[in-house]
Parts: structure tokens; sequence; C-alpha cells
């Protein structure tokens, strides 16, 4: 294979009228079989090709997650083009960014979505379409009486952009992580081994499709391996449950603050056909983990990667031995290492920067060279900017970002593991720890919490047990608490918008 519309093939030829992509339940929903998926897909290649886009042109994407947005990006993959997935809640400002920084020829907006795109796309000049809307009943292409399937495509190598996606990175504005056709098709291999998808399963995920981890390695990875996948355009933790039952599903993938919502919303009711919990963008608490792993009686498989390198890195495996707190080893054909100041490997269990190396890992930053440089070197090696460790197995423990530690009068606090304490606090739903600026100390170890309904948790008790239970400089000295914390577009806590948070990501 060496086009991502490839994927799609193998299942239009064997199971044409088996889902492929749906909608949540309800009334209304829509579900789209394989052969409707690939007819979607031919009719938006068209609308590309027919605007004039030739291969290797960038498009800008906008959309919440649903069909609409997977059947776009194979059009555009079909048509050769690079997608760049934005958020569908960028403002025009921040679209007015992208489309100069990656140079898009054409914005294509769903419709629930569409006017920061539309005023943009008429501030640049360039071309913006809202997306059709895909239907249950829509065009098909199906097998011939040979079994084989006429689906045009534009010549490209696995060399050859796939997509740019935007990150902030370690520092500055945010930068197109230049992914390959090769980079995405490796990966979503990585992720059908190590999840074990095969032909019974059923993937339900409330990920956005713009970032790396839903598009990825959940949608394009599901499809590869030929699996139907729920999509929720928006987080609802109680539809997501029932749906688990409707659907019977068998693989969720989110990010920690899903499973913890979940926990704290929705019904306690089971799902009797799920098997494995894919958990990765930030850290799981290992009390949610044990928690959600409880009550739905599924392993969470926690993962680790960036999307600079196409999500995956390291993962603790789904059988075998998984130890808590870690993300785990370095998934099939990748490799991690970590390394000291000096870019010498660590000692075992020492901390310094996680390196990772393999067929995921992007091209380079687009139009960036000396960013590239920065984080990727001639040996393949890329420098994740995050600070972990390796255990004599192989294990990698993620400490923290760089960016985010705290220097509190010259000691380093770990703000993940003042978190991990936080979290064990009956009453605390969500936390978030960041150094506030300190006249006497530099940075001061600073607590954002959100109580669960109907806590009375107050600083006092915050104070009591973490003073038990961390040493002196950890203890966080400013406590507030807040509704809800900000998240970014992942679902991920959102450091850098809490307040004074001078080192925030
Ligand atoms: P943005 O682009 O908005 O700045 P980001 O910096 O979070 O977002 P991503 O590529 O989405 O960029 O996320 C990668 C980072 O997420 C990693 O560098 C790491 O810090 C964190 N991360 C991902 N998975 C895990 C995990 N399982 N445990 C701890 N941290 C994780």
């Amino acid at each position: 294979t060496s086009h991502l519309p490839d994927i799609l093939l193998p299942w239009v030829s064997a199971r044409p009228d088996a889902h492929a992509l749906l909608t949540p339940p309800g009334d209304g929903r829509t579900v789209l079989t394989w052969a409707r998926l690939l007819g979607e897909a031919a009719a938006a290649r068209d609308r590309f090709t027919g605007a004039g886009l030739q291969p290797g042109d960038r498009v800008i994407l906008i959309a919440p997650s649903c069909p609409e947005f997977v059947a776009e990006f194979f059009g555009a993959q079909a048509a050769g083009l690079v997608v760049v997935a934005v958020n569908p809640l960028s403002t025009t400002r921040e679209i007015d960014y992208l489309l100069e920084d990656s140079g898009a020829r054409l914005i294509v907006a769903h419709p629930s979505r569409s006017e920061a795109g539309r005023a943009s796309a008429e501030a640049v000049g360039v071309a913006f379409r809202l997306i059709d809307p895909v239907r249950s009943d829509g065009p098909e292409i199906r097998p011939d009486a040979h079994g084989d399937i006429d689906f045009a495509v534009a010549g490209r190598s696995r060399d050859d952009l796939a997509a740019l996606l935007y990150t902030s990175g370690t520092t500055g504005r945010p930068k197109g992580a230049m992914l390959t056709v090769g980079n995405l098709l490796s990966t979503v291999d990585i992720v059908g081994e190590i999840i074990e998808v095969g032909p019974d399963d059923h993937w339900a995920t409330g990920l956005p499709l713009f970032h790396v981890f839903g598009l990825v390695t959940v949608t394009l990875s599901s499809l590869r391996a030929g699996v139907p996948v729920t999509l929720f355009p928006r987080w609802d933790p109680r539809a997501f449950v029932d749906a688990l039952t409707t659907d019977h599903v068998t693989v969720v993938s989110g990010v920690p603050t899903m499973w913890m919502s979940v926990l704290a919303e929705a019904a306690d009711s089971g799902a009797p056909t799920l098997r494995a919990v894919s958990s990765g963008g930030a850290a799981i608490s290992a009390d949610v983990l044990r928690r959600f792993e409880e009550r739905y009686q599924a392993p969470v498989v926690e993962g680790y990667g960036l999307t600079e390198t196409s999500a995956v890195g390291t993962f603790n495996p789904l059988h075998g031995v998984r130890k808590v707190g870690s993300v785990g080893h370095a998934v099939p054909r990748m490799e991690v290492k970590v390394v000291d100041l000096d870019g010498n490997p660590a000692a075992p269990d020492e901390p310094g920067e996680v390196c990772l190396r393999g067929p995921a890992i992007m091209r380079g930053y687009w139009n960036r060279p000396e960013a590239t440089a920065e984080v990727l070197g001639e040996d393949g090696w890329f420098r994740t900017g995050d600070i972990g460790r390796l255990d004599e197995d192989g294990y990698l423990f993620i400490v923290d970002r760089m960016k985010d530690l705290i220097i509190h009068g010259g000691y380093n606090v770990y703000p993940r593991e003042v978190e991990e304490v936080l979290y064990e606090i009956p009453g605390v739903r969500e936390a978030a720890v960041v150094g506030t600026p300190d006249e006497r100390y530099g940075q001061q170890v600073t607590a954002v919490i959100a109580r669960s309904a109907g806590s009375q948790l107050d600083a006092a008790e915050v104070e009591r047990v973490t003073r038990e239970k961390l040493a002196a400089y950890k203890i966080p000295r400013i406590i507030e608490f807040i509704d809800e914390l900000p998240k970014g577009p992942s679902g991920k806590i959102l450091k850098r918008a809490l307040f004074g948070a001078p080192n925030g990501s």
C-alpha cells in the first residue's frame, strides 16, 4: 500500500454493505457503508479537482468529528492534496495565520462551523466551499463482477505529504508538522498490531479529528483494519457510555479528561463488549485508570506520542507486563531513548529528554528549517521536549514536559507528581499544578482544582493532605478552586490558559 485511499479498497471489495462510519446512536443517525464511504470520497475528490487543485496543494479542512470530515479527507488524499486539519473552534485570526503559513488554496468547512473560515477565505482571497452533507443513501462505489473497484487516484508515493497538523510544540506560534503518506500508513499498521484490531471490533471515540490522535490512531487505524467507528462530534459522557452498549463497542480511545468525566457524570452502567481502552495525549492518573478498569472491566492501554510522531511512540501492552504510571515500551518499529544534557544516553531510571525514532516521525516543520533542526537530528532521532526515564526493562515513565517544570527556590518540582497526589484527595475532579511568579522563590507551586459535584473540599484540607505526602518545597502554596479547567483542542487540560502560568503548556 502506498496511498491512503488504498486502505479502504479491500473492505469495499469484501463487504461493501457493512458499516464503516457512524454518527452517534439516535434518530437521524448517519451510517456510511464501505461502498458509500468510497462513493462520498470520490465525490469529494471530484470537487477538489474540479476546483483546479493540483497534487501537493494544501487544503484547509474545518469540521467537527463526523463522516463528512472523513469523506473529505479521503477525497483530498485521492486528489493528492495535503490536508491542513483545523480546530473548528478557531477564530478568523487563527485561520488567517494557518492560511498564510500553509499557503492553502482552498478552505472547506462544515456548515455548522463555517463563519470564521469563510471570513478568512474572503479576506485573504482564496476559494471557499461548504462541505456537502453525506447521506446514508448517498453515492456508492461497488466492486464490479470481477471484484475490481473503479476509483481513480492521483499518483502519490509514501514520501509525499498527506497532512500538515499544527502544533505549538515547545515554543512559538503553531508549526505545521509535515506528516507523509508513509508516516500515516506506518502508524495505522502499528496501531492495528498493538490494539490487536480484528474484524469483530467496533471502535468509538469522542476525540476531534483535526488532531493526530483522533484522525490517525483511531479513525484511519480503524478503517485500515476494516472496523466500523462511531464518531462523536461533541463530547457527551452519557451519550458515549450509552453508545458502548447500543453499538456493541469493543475499543474506545480518548484523553484522560474524558475518562474522568465518564467516571464523574455517566451512569454506572457497564459495557459488556468493551475489550480495550486506549488512552493517551496526557498522563492518566493511576487512580482514574484503576477506577475505569474496575467499572468497565477492560484494560486501559496507555500510549504516548506527539503530533510530530504521528501520535505513536510507546505503549503499555494489552497483554504482557503493564506498569502503572509508565507509558510502556516502544511500539513496533519505533525506538525510544532518554538522553542527558549532552545528548548521551541516560543511565536506567535517570531522567532526561525523551527521544523517538522510526517510520512515524514527521519529515519536519513546514517552512521552518531551523525549528526542524532543533528537534530532528541527521540520525533520525526526534527530541520530544518531554522529561522521562527508562527503567531496566525499557519502560518509559514521563516525568513531565520540560516547559512545565516548576523551579521553586532552586528545587525542581514536577507538576505531575503533585497532581497525582491531588487526584487522591476525595472531592478532586480535575487538578492542574503550574508555577506562578514569586519574588522570593522565583516560582510558586500553584494548584488549580475543580471539585466533584457536591464536594465541600477546601484549601485547608488540600494543604493537610499534600503536606503529609510531599516534601515541603513541592506543596502547593496557592490553591484556587474553579468550576472547570480550561481544555485544549484535544480535550487535554490547557495549563497555559490558567492564570499567570508563565511556563504552562
Ligand atoms: P499543542 O499543539 O496545543 O501545544 P501539545 O503540545 O499537547 O498541544 P500534542 O502533540 O498534542 O501537542 O501532544 C504531545 C504531548 O502530549 C507530549 O509531548 C507529552 O507531553 C504529552 N503526552 C502525550 N501522551 C502522554 C502520556 N500518555 N502521558 C504523559 N504525557 C503525554
